[in-house]
């Protein structure tokens, strides 16, 4: 991992490092340049170039990530200093999206943010876009098409832009019929590896037939779920939690986002194992903020009490004193979390819901 010049670097390098892992890699060692290259076309200065290098010799690295966004020069030239392929921020969270993103819209966002990523980067390469590196950046719907030249990149994108918009289109349908099943909808949020989908899952699993689940096929991301008391919900998964989300991946994903503002309820799901915990809470809320959905009724509960250190997960529960504590892995502590669903629905949502046999 490779430099930062911010003051706040150690936290900025830790939260890199942990996007890294998240991305399913390991990091071997972090290298800091405290003071801007005067040489702008390398990122780096000549002295630590030369020092990545050995280290990277020497931990085996396979590949180098900047925690800032690089230039196509500065990014090109660094490969060729270090012979090892080099990503920045943006790539490495482009990433861990492209393994998670589950819906068909969801998909071709990524593939939207991934290609007009490359864009820019692609003028005057004349090498192949394809690396190596762990697999890191080079998965995702985005791989195959990473060879193509800048004329079909650019048709490819205007394709995935009429595709994106037709199943928006497509979305705003569906939710109409799902407006007319009346039941409650409850947006699971929550930081990038909390357990989302784990619990959709859990929490949606057996109880409902597949002859139940119209949405499931059309959209994994929606899910039919039995509450406590007789009581259903449906309850929808976002993509998109994660700190420092570049400006233009904020855009790809608003469409998906913004129908958290349109929830009865919002899960803010929480890694409580997590280190930085309270860090990826604030992430969520600044998000939530961003998408005017801050101030919508909202369940938290803390994941993962199984591999939680349990002085920390008393220290979060004294503060968050109604939030639930589970396992969404081991279905831990779910009976209570439908049961407080339920309680916290809206008044009407209920009524309306628990009037449908
Ligand atoms: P998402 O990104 O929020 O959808 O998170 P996932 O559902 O993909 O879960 C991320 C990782 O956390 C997976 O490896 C899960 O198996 C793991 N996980 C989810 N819930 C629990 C839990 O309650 N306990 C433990 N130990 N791991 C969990």
């Amino acid at each position: 991992i490779a430099c930062s010049e911010e003051a706040d670097l150690e936290r900025s390098l830790e939260e890199l490092s942990e996007l890294v892992r998240a991305a399913g890699a390991e990091v071997v060692g972090r290298l800091v340049q405290k003071e801007r290259s005067p040489d702008n076309t390398l990122y780096l200065g000549r002295g630590k170039v030369e020092e990545l290098r050995a280290a990277a010799l020497f931990t085996r690295a396979q590949l180098i990530v900047a925690d800032d966004e690089l230039t196509p020069l500065q990014r090109r030239n660094l490969e060729r200093a270090l012979d090892i392929p080099v990503l920045d921020r943006t790539q490495v969270i482009l990433d861990i999206f492209a393994q998670r993103a589950r819906s068909s819209e969801g998909k071709l966002q990524v593939e939207l943010a991934q290609l007009t990523y490359l864009l820019p980067r692609l003028t005057g390469w004349g090498q192949t876009l394809s690396r190596l590196g762990g697999g890191i950046g080079t998965r995702g719907p985005g791989e195959t098409k990473l060879e193509v030249d800048r004329r079909r990149l650019k048709h490819r994108i205007a394709m995935l832009r009429r595709q994106i918009a037709a199943l928006g289109r497509h979305r705003a349908l569906q939710r109409r019929r799902r407006e007319d099943l009346h039941l409650p909808v409850i947006a699971l949020v929550g930081y990038t590896n909390s357990g989302k989908s784990t619990l959709l899952n859990a929490l949606s699993g057996s109880q409902v037939s597949a002859r139940n689940r119209p949405f499931e096929t059309l959209d994994p991301t929606v899910r039919r779920v039995l509450l406590a008391d007789g009581a259903q919900c449906l309850m929808t998964d976002t993509v998109g939690f994660i700190k420092k989300l570049p400006a233009h991946l904020v855009a790809a994903f608003r469409a998906t986002l913004e129908e958290v503002v349109d929830a009865d309820l919002l899960l803010h799901l929480v890694d409580a194992s997590a280190p930085d915990v309270e860090r990826q809470m604030e992430a969520v809320f600044e998000t939530l903020e961003d998408i005017g959905a801050a101030g919508r009724p909202l369940v938290l509960a803390f994941n993962k009490i199984d591999q939680a250190n349990p002085p920390e997960l008393r220290r979060l529960l004294a503060l968050h004193p109604d939030a639930v504590p589970i396992s969404a892995l081991y279905r831990t502590n779910l009976d209570r979390l439908r049961q407080v669903l339920v309680e916290a629905l809206p008044e009407r949502e209920r009524v309306v819901e628990l009037a449908i046999p």
